[in-house]
């Protein structure tokens, strides 16, 4: 038999017409690989007691700028309080405006490291 994908000989059961090797790398292709920049829910479930929260609002970036480091803090993520603070310093408080657009992506990596699972 000859798979109508990779147009190798292969042996399969009858009328099958694609390889167990291109079946593999198909079913592969259609499972989302889940990293923050593919996610796109803010709605994140907790394994441990399996409580679904949101983890942010459609406003959350405004905070985020007007708060920085306190916003982070509250929320726990500390690498981002020392972070934030520091690059406030260093660049004069520019990055106080490139902050908010980094704030969907952070607080997903964020729970994805703690273990909670995208609820979508
Ligand atoms: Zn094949």
């Amino acid at each position: 038999m000859i798979c109508t994908v990779c147009k190798n000989d292969f042996k399969g059961v009858v009328n099958q017409t694609i390889c167990s090797d291109c079946l593999k790398r198909r079913s592969q292709r259609g499972k989302k690989i889940k990293t923050p920049n593919t996610i796109t829910t803010n709605l994140f479930t907790n394994p441990s007691n399996n409580i679904t929260v949101q983890i942010s609002s459609g406003i959350s970036w405004l905070w985020v700028f007007l708060f920085g480091p306190i916003y982070w803090a509250i929320k726990g993520v500390w690498t981002h309080v020392v972070a934030s603070f520091c690059l406030a310093i260093v660049t004069f408080g520019i990055s106080i405006f490139i902050y908010p657009f980094f704030t969907y992506s952070i607080l997903r990596k964020h729970y994805i490291n703690k273990g909670w699972e995208p609820a979508e």
